[in-house]
């Protein structure tokens, strides 16, 4: 923790970080931001979504998580599913995003190209998810389809992008056979990739495994050779002691969304346990239809509180690690710690900062437990993405503001109309 002091950006890097002093006597930056009485800390990380999804938020609440997908949000993908959706859908999260503070984000979703041109478009940095499932969609045919689609309109395309990372986003084990797994492991291998997957979310998932196999998820991952440093459980909410320690001897890491899993009653996460095991942890929103914010300050909040209940314990997670759930461990979980997650020199210069002169943040004993515990996400004043500020005083300068209202006003009535012609 520093205070008065400065960070150097040059070019989309890190330079230095010095007293606010010496930065004055030693710089002459072309551009100066000055933000007495706040908090400037790595980029938050997101490190579960379905950015799209913020056009079916609000849609069918109030539903557990069969019911969610079968009546609620199936229906309305198949109808809607499309690189106009896709776009319109991303752009509204890449705002929400940005204005909370969060600098990158891991995406699950169709049309997975359309999230990397637009993160691209809007400078926003991202590990975008190529969804593979065995059932057609408007995307794709078959698993064959999804992962030679992804490797060339996203991997291909990408490969050394300074914004765009990319990984395999099977959406669970469920909707893949044992052939399209291991199809997807050779690729995902080949190309060196993460491979991340909806796992242990519900119990009905673990129960529809066992029926169908024999297995649990995380056995049958780990017969098919999936199970290993590459891997991304998302959720892990229903996991054994001896499942937590397999997950921690292959290296594998776990999104975390806690406010989803207790939106569609799928649980609470046994993060403590995670973390004793040496499991990495990283925070996700999950989607905007199960959540309904992407807001990985509320998110932290959230795990924070959780860990306590489920462990039984007031000081299961503290502060400073929940912070780091949602900064330099979810960019672990990503592969990405080399480059984002940290203020240090010659990373990536990725920042958030945060205005702590508010009624409900003051005063400010310890900046880090404030954060966690008594921060808003409208208290992000600016966000940098590879230096570029995205997030100036507020206002989002790569976006505008009156169009993505309009565009999910457009959505709201078309998708509207199509659920009365259901019913
Ligand atoms: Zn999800």
């Amino acid at each position: 923790m520093l205070e008065n002091h400065a960070v150097a950006v040059a070019d989309n890097r890190i330079a230095a970080i010095l007293p606010l002093e010496e930065a004055r006597e030693t710089f002459q930056p072309s551009v100066l931001v000055e933000r007495p009485g706040h908090v400037l800390v790595p980029g938050l990380i997101n490190a579960h979504v379905h950015a799209a999804m913020t056009l079916f938020r609000g849609l069918a609440d109030d539903l557990p998580l069969d019911a969610w997908l079968r009546e609620g949000v199936w229906p309305v993908e198949r109808r809607f599913a499309s690189a106009e959706l896709v776009r319109d859908g991303t752009e509204l999260a890449i705002a929400e995003m940005l204005a909370a503070g969060i600098t990158c984000f891991c995406d699950q979703y169709f049309f997975p190209e359309i999230v990397a041109e637009t993160a691209v478009d809007l400078h926003m940095r991202a590990m975008i998810g190529t969804p593979v499932v065995d059932v057609p969609t408007a995307w794709a045919e078959d698993a064959a389809d999804y992962l030679s689609k992804g490797s060339d309109l996203v991997h291909d395309r990408y490969a050394d992008h300074p914004l765009i990372s990319t990984c395999f986003a099977p959406h669970g084990t469920r909707a893949l056979s044992d052939a399209s797994f291991t199809e997807l492991r050779v690729l995902a291998d080949q190309l060196d990739v993460p491979v991340h997957i909806h796992l242990h979310e519900s119990k009905s998932e673990v129960v529809a495994s066992m029926e169908a196999t024999g297995m649990r998820p995380i056995e049958r991952l780990d017969n098919l050779g999936l199970l290993n440093s590459s891997l991304l459980a998302v959720h892990a909410v229903h996991v054994t002691p001896p499942e937590i320690a397999r997950l921690a001897s292959a290296g594998a890491g776990v999104a975390h969304c806690p406010t989803s899993n207790l939106k569609l009653a799928c649980g609470i996460a046994p993060v403590r346990a995670f973390l004793d095991a040496g499991v990495t942890v990283g925070i996700g929103s999950d989607g905007a239809a199960s959540n309904n914010m992407l807001d990985v300050l509320a998110e932290i909040r959230m795990a924070a509180l959780l860990a306590n209940v489920a462990a039984d314990d007031g000081g299961a997670i503290a502060a400073e690690q929940a912070l780091r759930m949602a900064t330099l461990d979810a960019a672990k979980t990503l592969r990405r710690d080399h480059e984002i997650g940290s203020i240090e020199p010659g990373k990536l210069a990725d920042l958030t900062c945060i205005d702590l002169m508010r009624y409900n943040s003051q005063p400010v004993y310890d900046p880090v437990s404030q954060l966690v515990y008594a921060t808003r996400a409208e208290q992000v004043s600016d966000a940098w993405v590879g230096g570029r500020h995205l997030l100036d005083q507020g206002e989002l300068t790569t976006i505008n503001r009156e169009s993505i209202f309009r565009r999910s006003g457009e959505w709201r009535q078309r998708i509207t109309d199509f659920r009365n012609q259901r019913q």
